[in-house]
């Protein structure tokens, strides 16, 4: 099969990491016999740079062409870097909601598992750790508080702030209707979570996300208020199969349920739209910290290019060869720095991916 990838490096540690989801990318494509051309666009600081603006039309014209996006991270030091002076709407983020929006991807997709391998890194006490999880954020990405007015203000002498968090039936219906289309290929489990006790939006959420149930009778369901859900995926994680939620609270709690897993460089992410076109990156930032230095984990990339082979390509095979690729290195002991423990080999970013690469 023939396919044409959008490649977006991005910022910070954007390249390191996706030139090892590029080679993996190549490897599959050689073993199953693809073909697979890249096409580079810019996003973030570097189109700052370049361009002036995070964003331009034409990469939006040009990513809508491809068949599926391939994304590092975007982003600098955010006290330092002077793309942070900048008006909002000139920052590297505005690039990627932008992008987001313009390709409709409102279903964000992040899976957060606990590796057993990887079962001491995990910050959760060893009898929670020892049951191990396995749970699919899904994140509704282009509506809520994150895209309503906002505006800041003087009202009567006081400086005052306005967002505004909006939600029609529609948008909740589509993520609803995603979130337990992939519940009926995993433990058929749905928990939506809202604040319905405090928010309209949440309350029609809820009546919404209870007409799309009446279409899955094989899928169990149930509403928890974000507040409880920020605290059960500490005290229980297995408990959850599928977590639906709204734009913020879903960016919360997926970075919540990364961080349990033990490293924030092995979780993968898609975003989708309603066909099979969709935007795949690392759940991690830029890592300015780390940025240059080939220290960076590219699991969570290469991840995330599985995803994207299963989602946009239909390729399960192939995602499924690049997944186990994956568990083999970190069986034999290979760990980048943030997952290193103690008697295991320690490899560089770009070792990391000739060793996965090498196992497919
Ligand atoms: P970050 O995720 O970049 O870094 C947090 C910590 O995790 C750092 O210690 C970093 O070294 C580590 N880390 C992240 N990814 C790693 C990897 N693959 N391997 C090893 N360690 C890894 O978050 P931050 O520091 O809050 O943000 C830095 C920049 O990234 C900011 O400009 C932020 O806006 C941007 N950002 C971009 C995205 C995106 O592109 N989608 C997402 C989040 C943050």
């Amino acid at each position: 099969m023939n396919k044409n990838i959008a490649v977006i490096k991005g910022d910070g540690i954007g390249p390191e990491i996706v030139t090892e989801a590029m080679k993996i990318l190549d490897r599959t494509a050689e073993k199953f016999g693809h073909c697979f051309s890249y096409e580079q666009l810019l996003m973030g600081g570097c189109s700052i740079d370049v361009n002036g603006v995070p964003l331009t039309d034409e990469t939006i014209e040009r990513a809508k062409a491809a068949d599926a996006v391939l994304m590092g991270s975007i982003g600098g030091n955010t006290s330092t870097s002077p793309w942070y002076k900048l008006p909002a709407d000139k920052r590297p983020e505005a690039g990627l909601l932008k992008l987001r929006k313009s390709l409709n991807l409102f279903a964000n997709l992040r899976p957060a598992v606990l590796y057993s391998e990887l079962k001491d890194a995990c910050p959760l006490k060893a009898e929670i750790a020892e049951k191990g999880f396995d749970m699919m954020i899904m994140r509704e990405l282009t509506g809520g508080l994150y895209f309503g007015a906002r505006e800041t203000r003087e009202i009567d002498g006081v400086m005052t702030a306005v967002d505004t968090l909006t939600y029609n039936e529609n948008e909740i219906r589509r993520i609803a209707v995603r979130a337990f289309d992939i519940a009926m290929k995993r433990r058929k489990k749905v928990t939506s979570v809202d604040k319905a006790n405090v928010l309209d939006s949440s309350r029609l959420w809820r009546k919404v996300v209870e007409e799309v149930a009446r279409d899955y009778p094989g899928v169990s369901y149930e509403h928890m208020l974000v507040d409880n859900c920020a605290m059960q995926l500490v005290k229980d994680p297995a408990q959850f199969d599928v977590v639906l939620t709204e734009n913020m609270f879903g960016d919360i709690l997926s970075d919540e349920a990364s961080m349990i897993t033990g490293s924030i460089g092995m979780l993968a992410s898609a975003s989708l739209n309603d066909t099979k076109f969709g935007l795949y990156e690392p759940s991690g930032g830029s890592a300015p910290d780390i940025a240059g230095q080939n220290k960076a984990n590219p699991i969570a990339t290469i991840l995330s290019a599985a995803m994207l082979l299963r989602f946009s390509f239909d390729m399960d095979k192939e995602a499924d060869a690049v997944e186990a690729a994956v568990d083999k290195a970190l069986k034999d002991g290979y760990r980048t720095g943030d997952i290193m423990s103690d008697g295991m080999k320690l490899v560089s970013c770009s070792e990391m991916g000739d060793v996965i690469a090498a196992n497919i």
